[in-house]
């Protein structure tokens, strides 16, 4: 048997053959019978098809290949665009996990709106998990979900439900993010070369081999604006369509040079990854203006400098990766001369990033940072939202913007985040963390706190211009107080 393989194993890779039937054909599957083929594949250098069969180590999975393709070809769009899930996800899990955690919550609901989510989960399960393809093969428990400009590989070590004795996945649970055409690519060559390469001689797999081909097709002639729409929710892009059309605003969304996907994502389009679908059409041409204004300028040399894009996705550890940078953050700029606070509003002034407090009707939104190649930086705070109503609130939500506009850059090089509880909540949580620790640092922290008790939190947090009931929580976090403390504090 001879193998194609497409894409690179150290980031994601699909090796494929056909394999001679050892069955006639009417004995196989009616409609996938004749493709009979093996399928391997490798993330991050971990051949996820990796398995044990009757003692022998398999890299690949030999099946019927056709359904695979046809899901692959239904769902495409889906699979490389759609972000979001289906349900609320408090976790910073990847989307294997995220899935079966939100199916084993759902799945005893007795009432009409738990069997709605559902539903809804098992849609979303349905347009990105790989077993969904074909529940009589035995696949591994492999996700892809877009991210940002990125696809993210997420996978469990769940066995398949109907293995056969003998049979056996030896994986741990990981996950990877790669370049959107570092998946896109390989995949959009292995669609083509099944269609191809194929070879039928009844009529009617002649018919369903046509039916993919003019699926791909259809799928190859779609636009990038076609295309970028499946990133959000059908309402919330509609609003955003027209308010872009309304300020002027042209898509600058980028398509991949042969695969129908989008290789990077208009920066107005991303804007709104982190908004409620429900956000007012006001609040969007106010988010839209406030990039427009931003938009044709140049980051300073001093911000640059700090900025770092090798950071990536929040994979294994969001707060650890926070603090880690905040700290770093502080020893380089040395911020701690000698003041009791740091001067974030100092900080963000000698980057040149601008602050401008606006008040939007939404209150979900807590803040926005625009910045990156195209874009003189700055950072919106929402006047509206709760946490920004103290001194306190402001500082941390300009600590935490700073943190998307230095390290959460996209792959394109700009950040166009929007926090709040609609953004994911492993990229929020990292900043939140970077935000506790750039403005209650160490140093700061064991200087000025002289008692753990409430009049001791409250003259530190005081110096340190920070809220009384965030000190408790970072002090909590950094284990400096346990969980009894914690309790009385709060409700000291
Ligand atoms: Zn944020």
């Amino acid at each position: 048997m001879t193998s194609v393989k497409f894409g690179t194993p150290e980031r994601f890779e699909i090796t494929l053959g056909w394999l001679k039937d050892r069955e006639p054909r009417e004995l196989g599957p009616a409609h996938s019978g004749w493709s009979s083929g093996e399928l391997k594949i490798s993330v991050g250098g971990h051949v996820l098809t990796l398995h044990k069969r009757n003692g022998k180590d398999r890299e690949s999975v030999q099946w019927y290949l056709l359904p695979v393709f046809e899901w692959l070809a239904d769902q495409w769009m889906s699979l490389f665009h759609e972000e979001r899930f289906a349900w609320h996800e408090n976790s910073s899990a990847s989307a294997a996990i995220s899935a079966f955690m939100a199916t084993r919550r759902l799945i005893a609901a007795d009432d009409e709106l738990g069997r709605e989510q559902y539903r809804a989960v098992q849609s979303w399960w349905f347009r990105h998990a790989l077993r969904a393809a074909d529940s009589s093969a035995l696949y591994p428990d492999l996700y892809f979900r877009r991210l940002g400009n990125d696809i993210e590989l997420s996978w469990t070590a769940r066995q398949p439900v109907h293995a056969p004795d003998g049979f056996r996945y030896c994986l741990t649970p990981g996950t990877a993010t790669v370049a959107v055409g570092e998946v896109v690519g390989p995949l959009w060559q292995a669609l083509n070369w099944f269609v191809d390469s194929a070879s039928v001689v009844e009529a009617a797999d002649r018919h369903a081999l046509a039916q993919l081909r003019l699926k791909l097709d259809h799928l190859n002639s779609a636009s990038a604006p076609e295309i970028e729409r499946y990133y959000l929710p059908q309402r919330l892009f509609a609003r955003i369509s027209r308010a872009k059309e309304k300020i002027g605003l042209s898509t600058e969304s980028t398509r991949h040079p042969t695969a129908p996907a989008i290789a990077f994502m208009d920066n107005a389009v991303l804007m709104f990854g982190g908004a409620s679908p429900d956000i007012c059409e006001d609040d969007v041409e106010s988010l839209l203006s406030f990039l427009l204004s931003r938009s044709g300028m140049q980051e300073s040399p001093a911000l640059a400098q700090l900025v770092d894009t090798t950071i990536g996705a929040p994979i294994a550890a969001p707060f650890e990766e926070g603090y880690e940078l905040a700290n770093a953050l502080i020893e380089q700029l040395d911020l701690l001369d000698g003041r009791s606070f740091v001067d974030i509003a100092g900080i963000l002034s000698d980057l040149e990033i601008e602050q401008i407090e606006q008040a939007l009707v939404t209150d979900s939104i807590r803040g926005v940072a625009v910045a990156g190649m195209q874009f003189a930086p700055a950072i919106l705070v929402n006047t509206t939202s709760q946490f920004n109503q103290t001194e306190a609130g402001r500082r941390f939500t300009l600590a935490h913007e700073l943190f998307h506009i230095l390290y959460d850059r996209a792959r394109a090089r700009c950040v166009t985040h929007t926090s709040g509880p609609w953004a994911s909540p492993g990229v929020e949580k990292r900043a939140n963390a970077f935000a506790d620790m750039l403005l209650m640092p160490h140093e700061l922290v064991s200087k000025y706190l002289t008692a753990f008790d409430m009049d001791g939190i409250t003259s530190a947090a005081k110096r340190m211009r920070v809220g009384r009931s965030a000190l408790i929580e970072h002090l909590y976090n950094l284990n400096e107080i346990d969980e009894m403390q914690r309790e009385i504090l709060r409700n000291g």
